[in-house]
Protein backbone atom coordinates (compact mmCIF):
# COMPACT_ATOMS: atom_id res chain seq x y z
CA UNK A 1 0.00 0.00 0.00
CA UNK A 2 2.47 2.23 0.76
CA UNK A 3 4.49 1.56 -2.53
CA UNK A 4 1.76 1.96 -4.24
CA UNK A 5 0.99 5.50 -2.53
CA UNK A 6 4.51 6.45 -3.00
CA UNK A 7 4.45 5.24 -6.69
CA UNK A 8 1.35 7.83 -6.79
CA UNK A 9 3.23 10.57 -5.47
CA UNK A 10 6.18 10.54 -7.91
CA UNK A 11 4.07 10.31 -10.74
CA UNK A 12 1.86 13.16 -9.94
CA UNK A 13 5.45 15.10 -8.89
CA UNK A 14 6.62 14.27 -12.88
CA UNK A 15 3.66 15.22 -13.88
CA UNK A 16 4.22 18.94 -12.46
CA UNK A 17 7.34 19.04 -13.24
CA UNK A 18 7.23 18.57 -16.67
CA UNK A 19 3.82 20.33 -16.76
CA UNK A 20 5.34 23.82 -15.00
CA UNK A 21 9.19 23.68 -16.93
CA UNK A 22 7.54 23.59 -20.54
CA UNK A 23 3.89 24.43 -20.65
CA UNK A 24 3.89 25.81 -24.35
CA UNK A 25 5.79 25.40 -27.02
CA UNK A 26 8.29 27.72 -28.01
CA UNK A 27 8.04 29.48 -31.51
CA UNK A 28 11.38 31.03 -33.03
CA UNK A 29 10.88 33.38 -35.69
CA UNK A 30 14.48 33.08 -37.14
CA UNK A 31 15.95 36.03 -40.17
CA UNK A 32 19.02 33.39 -41.14
CA UNK A 33 19.21 29.41 -40.36
CA UNK A 34 22.35 27.59 -39.93
CA UNK A 35 21.49 24.67 -39.04
CA UNK A 36 25.30 23.25 -39.56
CA UNK A 37 28.09 24.14 -40.28
CA UNK A 38 28.61 22.43 -42.78
CA UNK A 39 25.69 24.20 -44.46
CA UNK A 40 25.54 27.81 -45.25
CA UNK A 41 22.97 30.06 -44.12
CA UNK A 42 19.42 28.81 -45.82
CA UNK A 43 17.41 32.38 -44.99
CA UNK A 44 14.04 32.90 -42.53
CA UNK A 45 12.96 30.09 -40.33
CA UNK A 46 10.84 28.72 -38.28
CA UNK A 47 11.88 26.87 -35.20
CA UNK A 48 9.37 25.37 -32.84
CA UNK A 49 10.69 24.12 -29.44
CA UNK A 50 9.31 21.09 -27.59
CA UNK A 51 10.11 20.01 -23.65
CA UNK A 52 13.46 21.34 -24.21
CA UNK A 53 14.44 19.57 -27.86
CA UNK A 54 13.60 20.30 -31.52
CA UNK A 55 9.96 19.61 -32.49
CA UNK A 56 9.58 20.92 -35.95
CA UNK A 57 12.00 23.58 -38.35
CA UNK A 58 10.14 24.77 -40.87
CA UNK A 59 11.13 27.37 -43.77
CA UNK A 60 9.87 30.67 -44.06
CA UNK A 61 7.71 32.75 -40.92
CA UNK A 62 5.14 30.24 -39.12
CA UNK A 63 2.68 30.15 -36.52
CA UNK A 64 2.78 27.26 -34.06
CA UNK A 65 -0.68 26.88 -31.65
CA UNK A 66 -1.97 30.30 -30.48
CA UNK A 67 -1.04 29.59 -27.18
CA UNK A 68 2.64 29.19 -28.28
CA UNK A 69 5.42 31.69 -26.54
CA UNK A 70 6.67 33.54 -29.41
CA UNK A 71 10.59 34.21 -29.84
CA UNK A 72 11.62 37.01 -32.87
CA UNK A 73 14.48 36.62 -33.94
CA UNK A 74 13.78 37.89 -37.03
CA UNK A 75 16.90 40.22 -37.83
CA UNK A 76 19.23 37.23 -36.39
CA UNK A 77 21.37 34.40 -37.49
CA UNK A 78 20.39 31.46 -35.31
CA UNK A 79 22.79 28.89 -35.00
CA UNK A 80 23.58 25.54 -33.02
CA UNK A 81 25.35 26.59 -29.77
CA UNK A 82 29.16 26.16 -29.67
CA UNK A 83 30.81 23.68 -28.07
CA UNK A 84 34.17 24.56 -25.46
CA UNK A 85 36.03 20.84 -25.02
CA UNK A 86 38.48 22.34 -22.62
CA UNK A 87 37.05 24.61 -20.10
CA UNK A 88 37.89 24.96 -15.79
CA UNK A 89 34.65 26.41 -14.57
CA UNK A 90 35.91 26.79 -10.99
CA UNK A 91 38.82 29.03 -11.37
CA UNK A 92 39.27 32.27 -12.60
CA UNK A 93 42.86 33.31 -14.03
CA UNK A 94 45.85 34.86 -12.29
CA UNK A 95 45.28 33.54 -9.09
CA UNK A 96 48.82 33.20 -7.18
CA UNK A 97 49.77 29.69 -6.78
CA UNK A 98 49.91 29.70 -3.22
CA UNK A 99 45.84 30.50 -2.92
CA UNK A 100 45.50 26.58 -3.12
CA UNK A 101 45.91 26.95 0.70
CA UNK A 102 43.38 29.63 1.31
CA UNK A 103 40.26 28.74 -0.86
CA UNK A 104 38.28 26.28 0.18
CA UNK A 105 36.78 24.01 -2.20
CA UNK A 106 33.22 25.09 -2.35
CA UNK A 107 34.49 28.43 -3.63
CA UNK A 108 34.91 26.83 -6.50
CA UNK A 109 31.04 26.24 -7.17
CA UNK A 110 30.37 29.92 -6.31
CA UNK A 111 33.16 31.39 -8.96
CA UNK A 112 31.78 28.05 -11.30
CA UNK A 113 28.07 29.74 -10.94
CA UNK A 114 29.08 32.93 -11.93
CA UNK A 115 31.64 31.34 -14.83
CA UNK A 116 28.49 29.28 -16.37
CA UNK A 117 26.38 31.97 -16.74
CA UNK A 118 29.31 34.09 -18.52
CA UNK A 119 30.18 31.23 -20.51
CA UNK A 120 26.26 30.45 -21.90
CA UNK A 121 26.16 34.42 -22.75
CA UNK A 122 29.06 33.83 -24.61
CA UNK A 123 27.33 31.30 -26.59
CA UNK A 124 28.45 28.36 -25.40
CA UNK A 125 25.78 25.69 -24.62
CA UNK A 126 28.30 22.78 -23.71
CA UNK A 127 31.25 22.45 -22.38
CA UNK A 128 33.45 19.54 -20.97
CA UNK A 129 35.04 20.33 -17.52
CA UNK A 130 38.91 19.50 -17.75
CA UNK A 131 39.80 19.65 -14.41
CA UNK A 132 38.63 21.33 -11.35
CA UNK A 133 38.91 21.24 -7.34
CA UNK A 134 37.84 17.63 -6.45
CA UNK A 135 34.07 17.65 -7.08
CA UNK A 136 32.85 21.15 -7.56
CA UNK A 137 32.24 20.49 -11.30
CA UNK A 138 30.02 17.83 -10.33
CA UNK A 139 27.38 20.28 -8.21
CA UNK A 140 27.61 22.95 -11.46
CA UNK A 141 26.94 19.68 -13.55
CA UNK A 142 23.90 19.14 -11.52
CA UNK A 143 22.85 23.16 -10.95
CA UNK A 144 22.74 23.90 -14.75
CA UNK A 145 21.27 20.01 -15.81
CA UNK A 146 18.13 21.01 -12.88
CA UNK A 147 17.68 25.10 -14.03
CA UNK A 148 18.61 25.54 -10.91
CA UNK A 149 21.93 28.21 -12.22
CA UNK A 150 22.17 28.91 -15.84
CA UNK A 151 24.62 28.10 -17.39
CA UNK A 152 25.83 25.55 -20.26
CA UNK A 153 25.51 21.53 -20.18
CA UNK A 154 28.45 20.28 -18.74
CA UNK A 155 30.64 17.32 -18.61
CA UNK A 156 32.91 16.87 -16.20
CA UNK A 157 36.34 15.14 -15.25
CA UNK A 158 36.39 16.12 -11.84
CA UNK A 159 40.24 16.32 -10.79
CA UNK A 160 42.70 15.38 -13.12
CA UNK A 161 45.12 12.08 -12.79
CA UNK A 162 48.97 13.16 -12.58
CA UNK A 163 52.03 11.42 -11.54
CA UNK A 164 52.86 12.36 -7.57
CA UNK A 165 54.22 15.71 -8.00
CA UNK A 166 53.52 16.09 -11.43
CA UNK A 167 51.67 18.63 -13.50
CA UNK A 168 47.87 18.41 -11.97
CA UNK A 169 49.68 17.46 -8.83
CA UNK A 170 50.90 19.70 -6.07
CA UNK A 171 54.14 21.01 -6.16
CA UNK A 172 56.08 24.18 -4.97
CA UNK A 173 55.39 23.97 -0.99
CA UNK A 174 57.05 22.17 1.66
CA UNK A 175 56.73 18.44 1.60
CA UNK A 176 54.10 18.52 4.38
CA UNK A 177 51.79 21.29 2.58
CA UNK A 178 52.51 19.13 -0.51
CA UNK A 179 50.91 15.69 1.27
CA UNK A 180 48.08 17.88 2.53
CA UNK A 181 46.83 19.72 -0.26
CA UNK A 182 47.01 16.93 -2.89
CA UNK A 183 43.47 15.46 -4.47
CA UNK A 184 43.85 12.00 -4.17
CA UNK A 185 43.98 11.16 -7.90
CA UNK A 186 47.92 10.88 -7.74
CA UNK A 187 49.03 7.49 -8.86
CA UNK A 188 52.17 5.18 -9.47
CA UNK A 189 52.14 2.23 -11.63
CA UNK A 190 49.66 0.27 -13.71
CA UNK A 191 47.61 -0.96 -10.87
CA UNK A 192 47.02 2.42 -9.04
CA UNK A 193 46.00 4.43 -12.08
CA UNK A 194 43.50 1.79 -12.42
CA UNK A 195 42.42 2.32 -9.27
CA UNK A 196 42.32 5.86 -9.39
CA UNK A 197 40.29 5.98 -12.45
CA UNK A 198 37.68 3.80 -10.74
CA UNK A 199 37.76 5.80 -8.42
CA UNK A 200 36.94 8.74 -10.76
CA UNK A 201 34.33 6.93 -11.81
CA UNK A 202 32.58 6.15 -8.82
CA UNK A 203 32.86 9.73 -7.80
CA UNK A 204 30.58 11.09 -10.79
CA UNK A 205 33.62 11.89 -13.81
CA UNK A 206 32.00 12.11 -17.39
CA UNK A 207 35.37 11.74 -18.48
CA UNK A 208 39.00 10.86 -17.50
CA UNK A 209 41.50 13.88 -17.34
CA UNK A 210 45.05 13.26 -17.28
CA UNK A 211 47.98 15.45 -17.46
CA UNK A 212 50.18 13.22 -19.46
CA UNK A 213 53.19 15.29 -19.73
CA UNK A 214 54.93 18.50 -17.87
CA UNK A 215 52.54 21.63 -17.70
CA UNK A 216 53.22 25.01 -18.67
CA UNK A 217 51.30 26.91 -15.00
CA UNK A 218 52.58 24.78 -12.44
CA UNK A 219 55.70 24.84 -10.10
CA UNK A 220 58.27 22.48 -11.70
CA UNK A 221 60.98 23.14 -13.69
CA UNK A 222 61.01 19.48 -15.21
CA UNK A 223 59.94 20.25 -18.69
CA UNK A 224 57.34 19.21 -21.19
CA UNK A 225 57.61 15.49 -22.02
CA UNK A 226 56.03 12.25 -20.95
CA UNK A 227 55.62 12.05 -16.77
CA UNK A 228 53.31 8.78 -16.83
CA UNK A 229 55.25 5.68 -17.71
CA UNK A 230 53.65 4.38 -21.22
CA UNK A 231 52.28 1.35 -18.79
CA UNK A 232 50.24 3.75 -16.75
CA UNK A 233 48.61 5.28 -19.70
CA UNK A 234 47.63 2.11 -21.24
CA UNK A 235 45.73 0.93 -17.79
CA UNK A 236 44.26 4.40 -17.55
CA UNK A 237 43.02 4.14 -21.60
CA UNK A 238 41.72 0.72 -20.48
CA UNK A 239 40.08 0.62 -18.04
CA UNK A 240 38.63 4.02 -18.38
CA UNK A 241 37.29 2.77 -21.46
CA UNK A 242 35.67 -0.86 -19.80
CA UNK A 243 33.85 1.82 -17.93
CA UNK A 244 32.52 3.40 -21.36
CA UNK A 245 34.83 6.68 -20.42
CA UNK A 246 37.09 8.29 -22.61
CA UNK A 247 40.09 10.10 -21.64
CA UNK A 248 41.31 13.49 -22.45
CA UNK A 249 45.43 13.91 -21.70
CA UNK A 250 47.39 17.50 -21.44
CA UNK A 251 50.19 16.80 -23.28
CA UNK A 252 52.44 19.26 -24.57
CA UNK A 253 55.58 17.41 -25.70
CA UNK A 254 55.89 15.60 -28.73
CA UNK A 255 57.26 11.97 -27.65
CA UNK A 256 54.38 12.35 -24.67
CA UNK A 257 51.86 13.03 -27.06
CA UNK A 258 52.85 10.15 -28.95
CA UNK A 259 53.10 7.68 -26.42
CA UNK A 260 49.79 9.10 -25.16
CA UNK A 261 48.20 8.10 -28.73
CA UNK A 262 49.36 5.06 -28.74
CA UNK A 263 48.30 4.09 -25.00
CA UNK A 264 44.95 4.76 -27.12
CA UNK A 265 44.34 8.67 -25.73
CA UNK A 266 41.29 9.75 -26.76
CA UNK A 267 41.89 13.52 -27.24
CA UNK A 268 45.19 15.63 -26.91
CA UNK A 269 44.77 18.66 -24.79
CA UNK A 270 46.99 21.67 -26.11
CA UNK A 271 49.06 19.50 -28.50
CA UNK A 272 52.02 22.53 -28.54
CA UNK A 273 54.76 20.74 -29.88
CA UNK A 274 53.52 17.56 -31.64
CA UNK A 275 55.70 17.05 -34.54
CA UNK A 276 54.75 15.34 -37.84
CA UNK A 277 55.66 11.69 -36.25
CA UNK A 278 53.46 12.37 -33.52
CA UNK A 279 51.08 13.91 -35.69
CA UNK A 280 50.55 10.14 -37.57
CA UNK A 281 50.32 8.65 -34.66
CA UNK A 282 47.19 10.46 -33.91
CA UNK A 283 45.80 10.09 -37.00
CA UNK A 284 46.41 6.36 -37.41
CA UNK A 285 44.95 6.37 -33.57
CA UNK A 286 41.66 8.35 -34.49
CA UNK A 287 42.91 10.49 -31.52
CA UNK A 288 41.73 14.30 -31.50
CA UNK A 289 43.73 17.67 -30.49
CA UNK A 290 41.85 19.80 -29.15
CA UNK A 291 44.42 22.83 -29.70
CA UNK A 292 43.58 25.59 -27.01
CA UNK A 293 45.35 28.64 -28.84
CA UNK A 294 43.71 30.82 -26.14
CA UNK A 295 45.02 29.69 -23.16
CA UNK A 296 48.52 30.66 -24.73
CA UNK A 297 46.97 34.20 -25.98
CA UNK A 298 45.75 34.64 -22.30
CA UNK A 299 49.25 33.77 -20.65
CA UNK A 300 51.12 35.97 -23.06
CA UNK A 301 49.42 38.75 -22.08
CA UNK A 302 50.13 38.38 -18.79
CA UNK A 303 53.57 37.77 -19.18
CA UNK A 304 56.58 40.23 -17.26
CA UNK A 305 53.68 41.60 -14.94
CA UNK A 306 54.70 39.73 -11.91
CA UNK A 307 51.29 37.16 -12.60
CA UNK A 308 53.62 34.28 -12.95
CA UNK A 309 56.88 32.83 -11.19
CA UNK A 310 60.09 32.88 -13.00
CA UNK A 311 59.93 29.17 -13.78
CA UNK A 312 55.96 29.56 -14.90
CA UNK A 313 57.67 32.61 -17.07
CA UNK A 314 60.63 30.38 -18.84
CA UNK A 315 58.25 27.95 -19.31
CA UNK A 316 55.43 30.51 -21.14
CA UNK A 317 58.64 31.92 -23.22
CA UNK A 318 59.39 28.44 -24.32
CA UNK A 319 56.19 28.00 -25.75
CA UNK A 320 55.01 31.34 -27.51
CA UNK A 321 56.82 30.74 -30.80
CA UNK A 322 55.50 27.51 -31.51
CA UNK A 323 51.89 27.71 -30.62
CA UNK A 324 49.42 26.77 -33.24
CA UNK A 325 52.27 25.21 -36.14
CA UNK A 326 50.62 21.92 -34.91
CA UNK A 327 47.20 23.14 -35.82
CA UNK A 328 48.45 23.36 -39.82
CA UNK A 329 50.48 20.40 -39.16
CA UNK A 330 47.36 18.31 -37.90
CA UNK A 331 45.40 19.54 -40.66
CA UNK A 332 47.50 18.42 -43.30
CA UNK A 333 48.00 14.99 -41.69
CA UNK A 334 44.12 14.39 -41.38
CA UNK A 335 44.05 14.50 -37.52
CA UNK A 336 40.67 15.73 -36.34
CA UNK A 337 40.93 19.02 -34.81
CA UNK A 338 38.34 19.96 -31.76
CA UNK A 339 37.69 23.35 -30.38
CA UNK A 340 38.38 23.82 -26.84
CA UNK A 341 40.55 26.69 -24.99
CA UNK A 342 41.77 26.41 -21.06
CA UNK A 343 39.04 29.34 -20.16
CA UNK A 344 39.85 29.78 -16.77
CA UNK A 345 43.85 29.94 -17.77
CA UNK A 346 42.04 33.32 -19.48
CA UNK A 347 38.90 34.99 -18.67
CA UNK A 348 35.84 33.29 -19.07
CA UNK A 349 33.33 34.45 -21.90
CA UNK A 350 36.39 35.06 -24.27
CA UNK A 351 36.53 31.54 -25.54
CA UNK A 352 34.88 32.57 -29.24
CA UNK A 353 38.32 34.19 -29.65
CA UNK A 354 39.69 30.75 -30.66
CA UNK A 355 37.70 30.91 -33.53
CA UNK A 356 39.78 33.51 -35.01
CA UNK A 357 43.03 32.28 -34.21
CA UNK A 358 42.06 28.48 -35.58
CA UNK A 359 41.65 30.15 -38.57
CA UNK A 360 44.80 31.94 -38.28
CA UNK A 361 46.51 28.83 -37.53
CA UNK A 362 45.44 27.52 -40.95
CA UNK A 363 41.52 26.05 -40.57
CA UNK A 364 38.74 27.26 -42.98
CA UNK A 365 36.44 29.17 -40.88
CA UNK A 366 33.99 26.68 -42.23
CA UNK A 367 36.25 23.91 -40.08
CA UNK A 368 36.38 26.41 -37.15
CA UNK A 369 32.87 26.21 -36.80
CA UNK A 370 32.21 22.55 -37.45
CA UNK A 371 35.24 22.19 -34.78
CA UNK A 372 33.17 23.70 -32.37
CA UNK A 373 29.86 22.39 -33.41
CA UNK A 374 29.44 19.03 -35.20
CA UNK A 375 33.01 17.48 -34.58
CA UNK A 376 32.70 18.54 -30.78
CA UNK A 377 29.75 16.70 -30.56
CA UNK A 378 31.01 13.48 -31.94
CA UNK A 379 34.11 13.95 -29.94
CA UNK A 380 31.81 13.70 -26.93
CA UNK A 381 29.89 10.68 -28.26
CA UNK A 382 26.78 13.18 -28.63
CA UNK A 383 26.38 13.87 -32.38
CA UNK A 384 22.80 12.72 -32.61
CA UNK A 385 22.56 15.00 -29.46
CA UNK A 386 24.04 18.37 -29.95
CA UNK A 387 26.20 20.30 -32.30
CA UNK A 388 23.39 20.89 -34.91
CA UNK A 389 20.04 22.21 -35.42
CA UNK A 390 17.80 19.22 -36.24
CA UNK A 391 14.54 17.43 -35.25
CA UNK A 392 14.98 15.50 -31.97
CA UNK A 393 18.27 17.38 -30.93
CA UNK A 394 18.49 19.50 -28.20
CA UNK A 395 17.48 23.12 -28.14
CA UNK A 396 20.28 24.47 -27.83
CA UNK A 397 20.47 27.73 -30.14
CA UNK A 398 22.36 30.92 -30.85
CA UNK A 399 21.34 33.92 -32.03
CA UNK A 400 23.62 36.93 -33.20
CA UNK A 401 24.10 39.50 -36.01
CA UNK A 402 26.16 38.61 -39.36
CA UNK A 403 27.45 35.71 -41.17
CA UNK A 404 30.33 33.56 -39.26
CA UNK A 405 31.30 31.73 -42.57
CA UNK A 406 32.39 35.40 -44.08
CA UNK A 407 33.62 36.45 -40.50
CA UNK A 408 33.71 34.28 -37.30
CA UNK A 409 34.27 37.24 -35.29
CA UNK A 410 30.89 37.88 -35.15
CA UNK A 411 30.60 34.68 -33.11
CA UNK A 412 32.34 36.91 -29.66
CA UNK A 413 28.89 39.17 -29.45
CA UNK A 414 26.49 36.48 -28.97
CA UNK A 415 22.50 38.26 -28.47
CA UNK A 416 20.61 35.64 -27.58
CA UNK A 417 21.18 32.08 -25.82
CA UNK A 418 18.91 29.22 -25.48
CA UNK A 419 20.42 26.07 -23.34
CA UNK A 420 17.78 22.78 -23.91
CA UNK A 421 15.02 24.88 -24.34
CA UNK A 422 15.63 27.34 -21.18
CA UNK A 423 16.74 31.06 -22.09
CA UNK A 424 19.47 32.02 -20.69
CA UNK A 425 19.45 35.95 -19.39
ZN1 LIG B 1 43.36 23.02 -18.85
Amino acid sequence: MRRVFGLAIAAFVAVMISGSAFAQDQVIRVGNLITDAASGPSGPATIIVRDGKIAEIRQGAATGDSDAQVIDLSDKTVMPGLIDLHVHLTGDPGGDFWKKTTEPTEWGVVVGAKNALVTAKAGFTTVREAGSSQYSAFSLRRGTADGVIPGPRIIAAGPPLAIVGGHGDVSGFTEDVNALLTSGYACTGAVQCAEKVRKASRAGSDIIKITATGGVLSQQGRGLEAQFTDEEMRSIATTAHSLGLKVMAHAHGARGIEAASRAGIDTIEHGTFADEAALKVMKANGTAMVPTLMAFQGVSEGLGKGIYTPVVEEKIRMTLNTVGKAVASAKRLGVPIVFGTDAGVFDHGRNAEELQLMVDAGLTRREALASATTSAAKALDMENEIGRIAVGYSADLIAFNGNPLDDVRVLEKIDWVMVRGRIID
